[in-house]
């Protein structure tokens, strides 16, 4: 018997509604080619539209509405006119991460054929790796404050928490992730040069990790040299494992290297399957678009694939990833969005992505 897997769709705002339709049309291909059974359910919440007609991001009861579900399929939130950007993201998606403990967030870097890279001399297949980044403690801690306030003695103070299993539980996952791929290399994020006790504590962690993983080879960087690193040797990562703050700044420039934010997928995901993950393009609403069908959905397209990924069904993710590289390698510009380029839209470049998903 086919097991049932029920997605909560959350288009958002701008061009969260224009991406996400493209997404599920690749999703529903794919369900079709490999007998899968999804089920999709629309919410409305988490969106400016339900800011101006309630007051507020999402109703009483999200949790209950989103409970059960399997997945989130989630296009982007945030639309600065009508909601200050720190009420929209913080009363939605950080909600979701907190709540439902999507401790890893998960961001491939991959250099895609057709897409240009803004670094020179380099080619699809130079650049394919993870940036893994802990999502729930580290350095976004609410824990300091400010002494002497107003006064020229005025002190501020803000404390990184790090927890041994929340250190240990990112660690083990960047390292099972290592292990399946065919690198078996892991990099370490690290500044214990500078951060002279929890990033010591951080490294202390990954040693004792490595132990119980021999095959898979371990190197670590301090921040600053990493990230120059990122950019003049792409090629040396495969799988790269940090803290909150600093997966944030690797996992805003690793797609950067890879040409345009509109391709880069990522994946907030709790690894037991307690609670549901949530997948979401890199890309925000982009207001400056919305409204004129000319958004990338590959992004969205591709975080389809690690929701597929996610469930369990590595071949129906393939299939999409493939579609889309293939689609891309033809760079026919009449399919390309004007970021690639060309001068299609949305629809008609999701179309022949999910047109050319087969077995
Ligand atoms: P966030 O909401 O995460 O803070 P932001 O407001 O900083 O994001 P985006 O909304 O991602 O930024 O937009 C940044 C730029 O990238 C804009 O010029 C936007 O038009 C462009 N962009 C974003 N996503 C896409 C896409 N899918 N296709 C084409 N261009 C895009
Ligand atoms: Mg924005």
């Amino acid at each position: 018997m086919k097991t049932t897997h029920r997605i909560a769709v959350i288009p958002g705002d701008g061009i969260g509604k224009e991406v996400v339709p493209e997404g599920l049309r690749s999703l529903e291909a794919a369900a079709r080619i490999f007998n899968l059974d999804l089920e999709f359910t629309h919410f409305d919440f988490a969106s400016a539209d339900y800011y101006l007609k309630h007051g507020t991001m999402m109703p009483g009861d999200w949790e209950e509405q989103l409970t059960g579900f399997d997945a989130i399929y989630f296009g982007a939130v945030g639309w600065p006119d009508v909601v200050p950007d720190h009420i929209s993201l913080w009363d939605s998606l950080l909600q979701f991460r907190r709540r439902f403990d999507q401790y890893v967030n998960l961001r491939p870097v991959k250099l895609l054929p057709g897409v240009p890279s803004p670094l020179a001399n380099r080619k699809p297949g130079d650049v394919d790796f993870y940036v893994v980044r802990e999502n729930t403690e580290g350095e976004y801690s609410s824990v300091g404050g400010v002494m002497f306030e107003g006064t020229d003695r005025e002190v501020v103070m803000q404390e990184t928490v790090m927890t041994r299993v929340g250190v240990d539980r990112i660690l083990k996952y960047a390292f099972d992730l290592a292990s399946r791929r065919e690198a078996k290399s892991l990099t370490s994020a690290t500044k214990s040069n500078g951060i002279s006790i929890s990033m010591p504590y951080w490294d202390t962690r990954v040693a004792t990790m490595a132990e119980n993983y021999p095959g898979v080879s371990v190197d670590k960087f301090h921040i600053d040299i990493l990230t120059a690193n990122f950019v003049l040797h792409p090629d040396w990562f495969d799988v790269v494992v940090a803290s909150n703050l600093f997966g944030d700044i690797l996992s805003d420039l690793g797609p950067a290297v890879t040409g345009t934010i509109g391709v880069a997928p990522s994946a907030n995901i709790n690894p037991e399957g307690l609670f549901p993950s949530l997948f979401e393009p890199v890309h925000g609403s982009a207001p400056d678009i919305a409204g004129r069908g000319i958004a990338n959905p590959i992004g969205q397209i591709w975080c389809g694939a690690m929701m597929l990924e996610h469930l369990g069904y590595s071949q129906a993710a393939t299939a999409i990833q493939d579609a889309f590289e293939s689609v891309l390698a033809e760079a026919d510009a009449q399919v390309l969005t004007p970021d690639l380029g060309g001068h299609g839209t949305t629809g008609i470049l999701g179309t022949a992505i999910a047109e050319r998903i087969t077995k």
